[in-house]
Order: structure tokens, then C-alpha cells, then sequence
């Protein structure tokens, strides 16, 4: 529903049923754009426009997003730096009745930004907090990316610190899940490069600017992508990084063996249920793994 009758595009936004409309004492986890300013929730403005306060990661960037959909509700910070003390106030405005969402600069609050010490105090001090979904980075990224989605681990910005940094990748070498990393596009090529080192040239997709004009994906092994990005001078936007996950490499013959001998020197099970697993676990016959077996304890010189 847009109505352009002065000139500028304006929403005619319908209003939250009452049933749905923000409650006294109830924190609400508001999710914002990544972008696109059109994929704002209809509840997630009936609930900022409702509430008693927003509060939000930086108020001049969340005062646009209120001005441009008229919501006048007032607003307080609630950033890295003041969540702790701001979470007090906050906490007592709940406890008088008020109601309370919290906003961050783009996304799903709380994800990859303040919110998490607010929310586990007030969960932990009985007031009610309820999510209103919307848009983040890294499942808008996910889906659309054409990587493996059946399972994906979010990793967030890994550290700074050299040390825990590489920590972290050789954390990431054996996941066989699909990774999900955000980076500032002036770190990207180094991290790009951390990734090849030490997880091999992986395949791998960039999402770039995600809901906005310039939105692209670049999709590749991880050398690839580098090479391109690199053609193109210094990388600008916001980023969002998969990594597909570690191949299952099939056990050697000798692993298969040493796991059995493990197994009879545990002596937890007999040789049939031992040789079912194993055939279970390797994808091998399991007549195979029992002639091991049998082999091992003696009872055929096979
Ligand atoms: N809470 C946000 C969310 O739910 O996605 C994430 C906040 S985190 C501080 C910001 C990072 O998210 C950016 O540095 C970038 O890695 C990623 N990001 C946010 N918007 C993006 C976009 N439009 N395209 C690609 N990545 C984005």
C-alpha cells in the first residue's frame, strides 16, 4: 500500500490488533533491516511504535529508521559500552510496567550485538522478553548462498587477537557444518587468505551489500573469490562470509582395525554387535569386520 499523493512514497500501515499490541512490563527483541528499509515487520513497527522506550544501539541511526516510518516513541542508548549500567534502568522501568524494545543499528538484535547481557538478565529476573522477528545478515546470506543449509554454525566475527584468531580456524577445520562469518570489507582479503591456509582452498560464497542496490554473491573456492575481489581495489560494503564445511573422508582400512581393537580391549560388547557398528559406522560389510574380529581373538588363523 503506498501513497504517493505528496510526492514521497508513504505507507499506510495497518495496526497491530490490540490482542498483539506491546504489553506493560515486556521486553520485546526488535529486528530491523540489513538494507532494505521495506523489510521491516508490520509488527515490528505497531511494537515501536507502542512501546514506552526503544532502546536502541545508537539513536541517531534508529531515529531515521523511526522518522521514516513516523514513530515518534522515545528512545535511550544501549550500546557495547553502556549495556551493563543501561540494563539497571532498563530493568527497573520493566519492573515499574513500562514496556521496553530493544533496536539495534541493522538486523536482529543481540546477534553480533548488544543486547545479550539485557535480555539474560531480564529472562533471569522473570520478565517476560519476547522476539519480534525480521532480517539478519547471516541467514538472509545462508539462504540464498547455495551452500548446504541442513545445518551451519554462526560464528560471528572471529577474534582479533592473532592468537585466539588462528585458534579459531583450526577450531574450524574439522566442522563439517556450513560456516556462517561476518568481516569488515577491509579485513575480508586477510581473512580470506587465514581461511585458505588452514582449511584449503574451500568452497566458498561472499554476500555482499544483502537487500541493497549493489547486493551480489560471489561464489567460488575460496581462491577464487580472493582473486576476483582482489582485481577490484579496496572492497567497500557490508560482508558476509560461507564457508561450506569439512568433507567426511572415509576411515583407512588400518583406523578401521585400530578402532576395533580398542573395542575388543574395552570388551563392553560382543564381536556381533562390535562387527554391526562398525559395518554401521564405515558403510564396510560387517562379515569383513567379524573375520577381523574372530582374526584378533584368536579363533581363525584367516
Ligand atoms: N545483528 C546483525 C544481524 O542480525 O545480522 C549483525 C550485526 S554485526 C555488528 C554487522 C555485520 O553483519 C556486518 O559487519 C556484516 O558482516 C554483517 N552484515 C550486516 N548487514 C549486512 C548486509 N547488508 N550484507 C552483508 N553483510 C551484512
Amino acid at each position: 500500500m503506498i501513497n504517493e499523493s505528496n510526492g514521497s512514497s508513504m505507507l499506510s500501515i495497518p495496526e497491530l490488533p490490540e490482542s498483539q499490541s506491546p504489553r506493560g512490563g515486556t521486553l520485546y527483541i526488535v529486528a530491523t533491516p540489513i538494507g532494505n528499509l521495506m523489510d521491516i515487520t508490520l509488527r515490528a513497527i505497531g511494537i515501536l511504535r507502542g512501546v514506552d522506550v526503544i532502546a536502541a544501539e545508537d539513536t541517531r541511526h534508529t531515529g531515521q529508521l523511526l522518522a521514516h516510518f513516523q514513530i515518534k516513541t522515545p528512545l535511550v542508548s544501549c550500546h557495547d559500552f553502556n549495556e551493563s549500567s543501561r540494563a539497571d534502568s532498563l530493568l527497573e522501568r520493566l519492573r515499574k510496567g513500562e514496556s521496553v524494545a530493544l533496536a539495534s543499528d541493522a538486523g536482529t538484535p543481540s546477534i553480533s550485538d548488544p543486547g545479550y547481557k539485557l535480555v539474560r538478565r531480564a529472562a533471569l529476573s522473570g520478565v517476560p522478553v519476547v522476539p519480534v522477528p525480521g532480517p539478519s545478515a547471516a541467514m538472509t546470506a545462508l539462504c540464498a548462498s547455495g551452500l548446504a543449509t541442513d545445518s551451519f554454525v554462526f560464528l560471528g566475527f572471529l577474534s582479533r587477537k592473532k592468537r585466539r584468531h588462528r585458534e579459531q580456524l583450526e577450531e574450524m577445520k574439522n566442522e563439517r557444518k556450513t560456516m556462517i562469518l561476518y568481516e569488515s570489507p577491509h579485513r575480508l582479503a586477510d581473512l580470506l587468505e587465514h581461511l585458505i591456509e588452514v582449511l584449503g582452498d574451500r568452497e566458498a560464497v561472499v554476500a555482499r551489500e544483502l537487500t541493497k542496490f549493489h547486493e551480489e554473491f560471489i561464489r567460488g573456492n575460496l581462491s577464487f573469490i580472493l582473486t576476483e575481489l582482489s582485481g577490484r581495489g579496496p572492497i567497500k560494503g557490508e560482508i558476509t562470509v560461507l564457508v561450506s564445511g569439512a568433507e567426511e573422508v572415509p576411515a583407512s582400512m588400518e583406523d578401521i582395525l585400530e578402532e576395533i581393537k580398542a573395542g575388543l580391549a574395552a570388551g563392553s560388547c560382543s564381536a556381533s554387535s562390535l562387527s554391526k557398528e562398525m559395518a554401521r559406522k564405515h558403510k564396510v560389510s560387517r562379515q569383513l569386520i567379524y573375520q577381523e574380529i574372530l582374526r584378533m581373538v584368536g579363533k581363525t588363523d584367516g
